[in-house]
């Protein structure tokens, strides 16, 4: 893949081409949809093997892709395999893991903070056998030129705040939905997949039988996709990391300045060492949480500490990694700038690093308030 990250940087219909090339012998290699199981229509054998797995095609922001496991469609056909009916895992999931459909997750809305998902304004009404929709979404990544959305709406205002919500399946095609446009973001407007888009729903009529799981349940199935899709986000990011790491180390041996390679600066030497206790922290917690996730643990405190701490680490190689590479770091002769960029939205989406640090400290003061305490292991 490395080879051709250049040509797929291009975004361009060549690009398509190519990627269609290479799921091909993914496919022939038996390495497919590695995020879910056989019944699902992918190669899935648990969450460590897919941990280190996502290392390696995570070293290129299109491994996920060509591998049929991009974000946010790994999510999407996660919580349809636990929650879908027959007919919704016939119609949506098989299609989607065999990657001739693309799908989008609709939840977050520009009016309301997204970190606070229980102040969602998108209402969806029954009338009849039909659900209809209305409201207003954005950042609903990859709904450029995908078959269906997974659209969080409340259904029952009056519920309690957790039970407010549901999801519902919208085609794409369905009368009402308008991608009213693709947002750049940090000047990369994408294409596709790789866009964020802004949502527009307006008296979307879709039948009932398009919710997904029970009515109410759109938090809990929420939690569901989210807790597996940070930790995918992370384990894709260890490979980011190693690839940035490997870069400043070896350019470090290169390049002389007063007289001597860079790696004898010691400044530089200590960007490599702290870096390499970093990566090895992030490494080994996501690790243990692969490990509890495929022992039936939650793992919520162990996912939220790897998604904020490991971000911040991503940021801060890649960053070192540029300036040592000086004015090159920032040209698109290496692939740091974009690694950069992409990194930084690593702080935000599935939640920000700050609400992450409250659930991790909120979880263990609630053990010792309980008398139990924190048992690392
Ligand atoms: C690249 C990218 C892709 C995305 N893809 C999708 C997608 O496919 N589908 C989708 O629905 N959404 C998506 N999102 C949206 C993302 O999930 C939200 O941006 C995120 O949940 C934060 O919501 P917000 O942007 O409204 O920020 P807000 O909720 O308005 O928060 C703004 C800032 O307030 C601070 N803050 C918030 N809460 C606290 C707190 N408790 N303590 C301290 N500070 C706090 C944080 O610094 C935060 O960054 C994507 C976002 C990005 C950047």
């Amino acid at each position: 893949m490395l080879p051709n990250e250049a040509a797929l940087d291009r975004e361009d219909d060549a690009a398509d081409a190519l990627v269609a090339e290479l799921r091909a012998e993914v496919k022939g290699a038996g390495l497919w949809a590695p995020h879910v199981p056989p019944d699902a229509g992918g190669t899935g054998t648990g969450f460590l093997d897919y941990a280190y797995l996502n290392e390696q095609i995570g070293r290129t922001v299109w491994g996920q892709l060509v591998f049929g496991c991009q974000a946010p469609d790994a999510g999407n056909a996660e919580i349809l395999h636990l929650f879908g009916s027959d007919e919704q895992k016939e119609r949506w999931l098989f299609p989607l893991v065999a990657g001739d459909i693309r799908s989008f997750f609709s939840m977050t809305e520009p009016e309301v903070p997204g970190s606070d998902p229980t102040t969602l304004r998108t209402r969806a009404v029954r009338d009849g056998g039909d659900y209809v929709i209305d409201g207003h979404k954005w950042f609903s990544s990859g709904a450029e030129g995908a078959a269906f959305g997974i659209v969080m709406a409340v259904t029952d205002p009056d519920a309690e705040p957790h039970l407010r919500a549901s999801q519902i399946i919208v085609p794409a095609d369905t009368p009402g939905v308008e991608v009213v446009r693709a947002i750049p973001t940090m000047g990369h407007r994408g294409r596709n997949w790789s866009t964020h888009c802004e949502v527009l729903y307006t008296n979307v009529r879709v039948p009932r039988t398009n919710l997904l799981g029970d009515e109410g349940a759109g938090f809990r199935i929420a939690q569901k996709r989210l807790g597996p899709g940070r930790i995918h986000h992370v384990m894709r990011w260890l490979g980011q990391m190693q690839r940035a790491f490997e870069l400043m180390c070896t350019y470090s041996l290169e390049r002389e300045a007063f007289g001597e390679p860079l790696a004898h600066k010691q400044t530089v030497q200590n960007w490599i060492a702290d870096s390499y206790a970093e990566i090895q922290a992030c490494r080994l917690t996501t690790l243990d949480a692969a490990h509890k996730i495929d022992a039936g643990d939650e793992a919520r405190v162990e996912i939220s500490a790897i998604k904020f701490s490991a971000a911040r680490v991503l940021q801060d190689v890649i960053d070192r990694a540029i300036q040592v590479h000086g004015a090159r770091g920032l040209t698109d002769e290496t692939p740091l700038a974009r690694m950069a960029m992409q990194a930084r939205a690593g702080r935000i989406y599935d939640g920000p690093d700050e609400v992450h640090r409250q659930v991790v400290a909120r979880r263990i003061l609630k053990a010792f308030a309980s008398g139990d305490g924190w048992h690392f292991s």
